[in-house]
C-alpha cells in the first residue's frame, strides 16, 4: 500500500523504523508539506510523455508524485542509507529508476540517451543547498538535453538568479543563469515545511531553457571570465576589476578603449552592465 509521505507522522515513522539519521553534509531537509509539493509539480509542467530527473529523492516523497505524472523518473541519491528506504516507499511504481550516485559525477547526456531516446529531460528537485550552483551550472554547461529545471533553493539564491542590473543581488550567477534560461519564481517556502527545519528561507524557482542564447558572442568563455572578474571586485570600476584579474591578460589601454567603444563612462562599474553589454565587451576584447 502507498503511504502518503508528505504527512509528517509517516515520514517520522519510516525514518525511525529504518534507523535513519539526517546528514547535514548532504543538505538533508525533507519536505513534509503537500501544498508545497503540489506547487513544485505544477510549476514543472509535467506531461505523461515526460522523463523527469529528480536530484536527491530523500525518502521518495516527491518521487511518488512525479511518477504519477511522468512516463519515467530517474532519481539520483548519494546517501546509501536512503536506498533501502526508497526500495520500500517506491516499491509499487514501475516507472522509477533509482541511481545510487553523486549527481555531480553523473553523465546526464548518457541518461537522456538510454532512458529518453536523447530527448530533453525535465529536472525537478528539492536541492541540497550546499551544491545548488554546481548542480545548476553543471546541467546547463554539460550540454545535456534539459528542457526545464524546477527546484527548491535557498530564497536568497533564487533572488540572485532572477534579478537584473541595479539590484544588490545582481551578480555572476544572475548572468550565468539568464544566459541559459528564463527564470520564474514559483513560490516562497518557509522553514516549517521541512524536517529538519533549515536555518534559511527557501523558494521554488523554474528555469526554462532558452532555445538559443539571448545574446550572441564569439567567445562565451571569455564573456564569463569578464563577468566573474567584474563581480569579484564589485566595488572597483569595471576597468580596474578587469585589469586586476589573474584570469585575463588585457592592458589598461585595451580595456579603456573597449569600454569607450561600448559608449560607457570610463568609471563605470561592472554591476551596471547588462548581459548584452558583457557580450559586446567580450567581442571587442576578443579581437
Ligand atoms: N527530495 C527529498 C525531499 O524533498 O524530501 C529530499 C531533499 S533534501 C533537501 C536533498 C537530497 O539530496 C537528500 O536526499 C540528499 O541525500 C541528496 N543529495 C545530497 N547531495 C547529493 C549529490 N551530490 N547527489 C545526489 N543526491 C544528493
Amino acid at each position: 500500500m502507498k503511504t502518503d509521505l508528505s504527512n509528517p507522522q509517516n515520514t517520522l515513522e519510516i525514518i525511525r523504523r529504518h534507523g535513519f539519521t539526517f546528514q547535514k553534509k548532504y543538505g538533508q531537509n525533507f519536505l513534509i508539506d503537500s501544498h508545497v509539493l503540489d506547487k513544485i509539480i505544477a510549476a514543472a509542467n509535467i506531461t505523461p510523455d515526460d522523463m523527469v530527473l529528480e536530484i536527491g529523492p530523500g525518502i521518495g516523497t516527491m518521487t511518488q508524485r512525479l511518477a504519477e505524472r511522468a512516463r519515467q523518473v530517474a532519481a539520483v541519491e548519494i546517501d546509501g542509507s536512503l536506498i533501502p528506504i526508497l526500495e520500500e516507499t517506491l516499491a509499487d511504481y514501475e516507472n522509477i529508476h533509482v541511481f545510487h550516485e553523486d549527481i555531480l559525477k553523473m553523465d546526464i547526456q548518457k541518461l537522456a540517451v538510454e532512458y529518453n531516446g536523447g530527448r530533453p529531460l525535465k529536472v525537478v528537485a528539492n536541492l541540497p543547498y550546499y551544491i545548488t550552483t554546481p548542480i545548476i551550472m553543471g546541467l546547463f554547461e554539460s550540454g545535456a538535453p534539459v528542457e526545464n529545471i524546477t527546484v527548491m533553493v535557498q530564497k536568497e539564491v533564487a533572488d540572485r538568479m532572477q534579478v537584473g542590473p541595479g539590484s544588490k543581488d545582481y551578480g555572476a550567477l544572475s548572468l550565468a543563469v539568464q544566459y541559459y534560461a528564463q527564470p520564474y519564481l514559483a513560490a516562497n517556502v518557509p522553514p516549517n515545511c521541512f524536517i529538519p527545519r533549515p536555518g534559511v528561507g527557501s523558494a521554488v524557482i523554474c528555469l526554462t531553457r532558452h532555445p538559443s542564447p539571448p545574446v550572441k558572442t564569439r567567445d562565451r568563455d571569455l564573456m564569463f571570465r569578464l563577468i566573474r572578474a567584474s563581480f569579484n571586485q564589485r566595488r572597483k570600476t569595471l576597468q580596474n576589476g578587469l585589469y586586476n584579474s589573474p584570469e585575463l591578460g588585457f592592458t589598461k589601454e585595451e580595456i579603456a578603449a573597449a569600454i569607450e567603444t561600448l559608449g560607457l563612462p570610463a568609471a563605470v562599474r561592472g554591476e551596471t552592465l547588462t548581459l548584452e553589454e558583457f557580450a559586446k565587451l567580450s567581442d571587442l576584447l576578443a579581437v
